[in-house]
């Protein structure tokens, strides 16, 4: 893809950065319990990208990393705890990121959601909300 612009994304506290130099793949919404014990959310979104076209651009050194379970690896920043990317041993040559890190998360859209099964039922009907531009204080 020549046209292809790199993505870049980091943490929270600007300690951890990267850049990704090639597209990103398989874009999901994730619903498994885990995802949503690790990130607090409802589900996680996440892609993956080649562990070749994944630069780690300064931060190394602030990453920390957590066995979620002997085959996933998460890999955060030390500071903030900003989730940076996860490491899967069925995925050796890949890197699993959370699109919420990227500069520009409209870069990328998900594609499928997967672990429906433990999907939380209101996500189904998260715009029939009532729904707010900014908090609901401010209207
Ligand atoms: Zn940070
Ligand atoms: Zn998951």
């Amino acid at each position: 893809m020549s046209d292809f612009k790199p993505l870049t994304g980091g943490c929270l506290c600007g300690a951890v950065r990267y850049t990704l130099t090639a597209a990103v793949r398989r874009v999901v919404n994730c619903h498994c319990t885990r995802c949503r014990r690790i990130s607090g959310a409802a589900f996680q979104t996440v892609f993956l990208v080649h562990t070749g076209n994944f630069h780690l651009d300064r931060g190394a050194d602030q990453l920390t990393s957590y066995g979620v379970s002997p085959q996933t690896q998460k890999n955060f920043c030390c500071i903030c705890g900003s989730a940076i990317y996860n490491k899967l041993e069925r995925l050796p040559k890949h890197v699993l990121l959370p699109i919420g890190s990227l500069d520009d998360p409209n870069a990328v859209a998900p594609e499928i959601n997967i672990h429906c099964e433990n999907m939380l039922p209101w996500v189904l009907d998260i715009m029939a909300l009532m729904n707010f531009p900014r908090s609901a204080e401010e209207g």
